[in-house]
């Protein structure tokens, strides 16, 4: 009979590896009934699922880990017989070596066989992590696809495939007296991210439901460390300045790509952070109906901090000291959450107040004039508006704020916008809009101001950049 050894063994050095390399010679005798998997932190992160047959460990790589619900048919990758000792193997594969990188047990136990032929293996495991019943079906060379054959457990939620972020109320901080009712985080000048986690693998959505997992690959990194844990948090995608300080601007240049080779060039230049504050589903459990402080509680207890990715505290009470240090390190202001509050997908609700230290606004973009100068081959000023029931309102201009590159990126995009009249319900202002290329309102922007003037327009404007994870339909007065 063929060693069915003689492929594991030809791909190891038993020098060069801490996996147990065994002699050929006869195989030890089973009972056929033990099951491992083992999380394997390989080039790619997958879960090895083996199980013990005809004196081998009999194995598939599965890149997602075993599904738990069963409309969740997952790949799995058969691959060499493994030796029976190798079900308690632990450790560290060296750099260079066959699946380099680090193996853990990730569950074990025992196994009934329903079934077992060349294309379909039927399986009830009884492990600590997975019970279940679940069938192997071969489809082609060496693949395989997974599938669990009963019903998940009765309290388990899937993962959601689109939680809208809660929204907070512009507002003062809470009076003293009800200071100890909230929670207090640093509030980021960032974009808003839910990132949904199962498998290892992470997705990212925007406020307006756009996918820009492809956008910040730091991501990548955080999925891997999830490992198996299934999740949805909310935070915030954040990005520093060349002296360390969170910069709107700095992120301003990682919005909008789309390119791969730019996208990995760009994340080595200007890396984003993802800063985690709220947990909306955990390991097949729902969470939006805890309070704030139990869904901080479950977050923090995940530990989640690492090179693109951390979980900042939050206190409770002491509104106007976080105010004073955000406006000490220059950041945009606080947020104040109430403590026994749900989290309200979509909603925005009062639960949550931001206090912010800088004024600013959400605009759509409805014409820009040229410039003059050394701006006179591009724009000068954007021309601004805010929905409101009866269509766009006029809301002033901005012409400061501006690096040269942003000027060419707006350039090129409104000249794809634009259009004969004025987007703007009733007449336009005729002071401002002499020279006016109109465009079609599809771009949002942010400026920041110091004040609202009588008739509706923003004073002393000043350009942050574009929001293309907001849209122009959602835009509102803020104040
Ligand atoms: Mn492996």
């Amino acid at each position: 009979m063929a060693d069915k050894l003689a492929p594991y063994r030809g791909k190891r050095s038993a020098k060069r590896t801490p996996e147990p390399v065994p002699a050929p010679g006869p195989l030890p005798r089973g009972h056929d009934d033990t099951f491992v998997i083992q999380e394997h932190h390989a080039r790619a992160l997958h879960w090895d699922f083996r199980l013990e047959r005809g004196g081998v460990l009999v194995s598939w790589a599965v890149p997602k880990g075993l599904p738990l619900d069963p409309k969740d048919n997952r790949l799995a990758v058969h691959t060499e017989d493994h030796p029976l000792e190798y079900a308690s193997f632990e450790g560290g594969i060296p750099e260079g070596e066959y699946g380099a990188g680090r193996v853990t047990v990730w569950d074990r136990g025992r196994y009934e066989c329903e079934k077992w032929t060349d294309d379909e293996v039927k399986v009830v495991l009884h492990g600590e992590r997975v019970q279940g019943r679940y069938v192997l079906i071969h489809t082609r060379g060496t693949q395989w696809l997974v599938h669990r054959m009963d019903a998940a457990p009765a309290d388990r939620a899937p993962l959601p495939e689109l939680v809208r972020p809660m929204l907070a109320t512009l507002g003062e901080l809470p009076p003293a007296a009800q200071d100890g009712r909230y929670g207090y985080e640093l509030k980021w000048d960032g974009v808003r991210a839910i990132v949904y986690a199962e498998g290892g693998r992470v997705r990212a959505l925007t406020r307006n439901d756009l996918d820009v997992t492809a956008g910040y690959p730091e991501l990548r990194a955080f999925g891997e460390a999830l490992g198996s844990t299934s999740a949805v948090f909310d935070g915030e995608l954040i990005a520093f300045d060349a002296a360390g300080r969170v910069s709107f601007g700095a992120l301003q240049q990682r919005m909008h790509l789309q390119d791969a080779a730019r996208v990995r060039r760009l994340s080595a230049q200007t890396p984003v952070t993802y800063v985690l504050f709220d947990l909306l589903h955990l390991d097949g459990r729902d969470t939006t109906r805890l309070p704030y402080r139990e869904r901080r509680e479950l977050l923090e207890g995940l530990a989640l901090s690492g090179p693109h990715w951390d979980t900042p505290p939050y206190t409770e009470g002491g509104g106007p000291r976080l105010l004073e240090t955000s406006r000490e390190q220059g950041l945009e202001g606080v947020m104040a959450k109430l403590l026994d509050a749900p989290y309200e997908p979509g909603r925005r609700s009062r639960a949550w107040i931001k206090v912010k230290n800088l004024r600013t606004q959400e605009v759509v973009v409805v014409g820009w004039r040229p410039g003059q100068g050394n701006r006179a081959d591009t724009v000068g000023s954007l021309l601004l508006a805010l929905p409101e029931a009866d269509g766009l309102h006029y809301a002033g201009s901005v012409g400061t704020g501006f690096t040269r590159q942003m000027l060419d990126d707006l350039r090129t995009r409104l000249s794809k916008l634009e259009r004969k009249g004025s987007p703007l319900a009733g007449a336009p202002p005729t002071r401002d809009v002499k020279d006016a290329h109109w465009v079609s309102p599809k771009l949002v922007g942010e400026v920041r101001f110091t004040e609202w003037t009588r008739d509706g327009r923003l004073r002393h404007p000043a350009w942050r950049g574009l929001r293309p994870d907001k849209s122009p339909q959602n835009v509102a007065r803020e104040s």
